[in-house]
């Protein structure tokens, strides 16, 4: 039997997929379909027998799967020939609900349904992948592996919210967090690099990529996280502005008239590193800040204080802390944000040696100095072998 999984992560405009043998990690194939329903769709596909790009129109989520189905056909591996352990697809929401992954059932979906209110943007689009792909893969298990079901394990009193008891208990508003499966994925690799259980160790994982976010895992459970209803909480990110004072929404519609979901758009759309420095890439930020550009100075500064704070306030949650943990994009491959995040940090028993540091990045490895307590870890994450990972282990199960 294949360990083969289709890995699906459907946007609303975007399709983006990954065949993953779920024993080994290898990706097989990736592709990603985009602009879906819009002017100048585009598809690129990567398989073992060449690369595909094409700019055909693709009005539905259903075209675009199909699109992607020919394409393994052509530059494979053929899918008809595969044989595939399952379809995993990554669910944004799955609120208090889903703490593990499960398999996609009508009764799953009508679940999910009811959870759109929490993840307006994201749940109706994975929702449209999994209807999809169950109706051109009907005799495959699909397993839906939610963003949010790492963090299931926070106390109460760490994911509730100090607002009226009724928001939580009638509207399910309180702290869920998201980027699960990195988390998950991460938290599991750095326990194998220090060479014990993931039950024995306390880590700050700091994923830092387009979406920012930073989880204290005390044990292998996530005990706190930075993202919290939404993906907008918490850290500095590239277009979202993390953590701002909840008064200044009742500023921006009293004094400047702004609506509720202009706010929401500012604050998602326009805000982090680009409503600072004008650009989310985060290499152009370094670009302009070492070409001596104030904005892109003040930007990284601010960026890199508030992972800082949140590095403080997970080493008093855990207590005691075996591993700083930088992945994603800019965790991965910026020595510079390492550094800056951890300045000052010596007494706390974190310190990192310059020289691995700048070696580091794109490779990753061990970064701390040898006298460092704290060991402080760069590692690429996979959220798609993680997906494939927990999809196979529930079809098994
Ligand atoms: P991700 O969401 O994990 O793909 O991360 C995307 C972010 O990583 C973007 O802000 C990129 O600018 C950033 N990134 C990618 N490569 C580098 C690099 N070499 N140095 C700094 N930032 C990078």
């Amino acid at each position: 039997m294949s360990d083969l999984v289709l890995v699906i992560n459907a946007g609303s405009s975007s399709l983006k997929y990954s065949l993953v043998d779920a024993a080994s990690g290898d990706a097989m194939a990736t592709g990603l379909v985009e602009r879906i329903g819009e002017s100048g769709s585009s598809q690129l596909h990567h398989g073992p027998n060449g690369e595909f790009h094409g700019d055909e129109p693709i009005a539905t989520h259903e075209e675009a799967l199909r699109t992607a189905i020919d394409a393994f056909a052509t530059y494979g591996p053929s899918l008809g020939g595969t044989d595939l352990a399952a379809v995993g697809h990554r669910v944004v929401h799955g609120g208090a609900r889903f703490s593990t992954p499960t398999l996609v059932d009508d009764a799953l979906v009508a679940e999910v349904g009811e959870l759109i209110p929490l993840a307006p943007l994201h749940n109706p689009a994975n929702l449209e992948g999994i209807e999809v792909a169950r109706r051109l893969f009907p005799d495959v298990p699909h397993v839906a592996v939610f963003d949010t079901a790492f963090h299931q394990t926070l106390p109460p009193y760490a994911y509730t919210y100090a607002a009226p008891f009724e928001w939580s208990r009638d509207h399910g508003i309180r702290r869920y967090g998201f980027h699960g499966t990195s988390h998950s994925f991460v938290s599991r690799l750095v326990a194998q690099m220090l060479g014990r259980h993931p039950g024995e160790v306390n880590l700050i994982v700091l994923h830092l990529g387009n979406g920012c976010s930073a989880t204290a895992v005390r044990g292998g459970r996530s005990v706190d996280t930075s993202m919290g209803l939404t993906p907008l909480e918490g850290l500095v990110m590239g277009t979202r502005s993390g953590d701002i004072d909840p008064a200044i929404h009742g500023h921006l519609a009293r004094e400047l008239g702004w609506s509720i979901d202009e706010i929401d758009r500012v604050l998602n759309s326009e805000s982090g590193l680009k409503g600072l420095t004008g650009d989310n890439d985060f290499r152009e930020v370094l670009r302009r800040r070492d070409a001596g550009d104030v904005r892109a100075q003040l930007g990284f500064e601010v960026y890199c204080y508030r992972i800082r704070k949140y590095i403080g306030a997970y080493y008093a949650v855990l207590g005691t802390v075996d591993a700083v943990v930088f992945t994603a994009g800019v965790g991965q491959h910026s020595a510079e944000v390492r550094a800056a995040s951890l300045q000052g940090l010596e007494s706390l028993g974190i310190s990192i040696d310059a020289g691995r540091n700048s070696e580091a990045s794109g490779t990753g490895g061990v970064v701390s100095a040898d006298d460092s307590r704290v060991a402080v870890l760069v590692v690429a994450t996979n959220e798609e072998w993680e997906i494939a990972r927990q999809a196979l282990q529930i079809v098994r199960a």
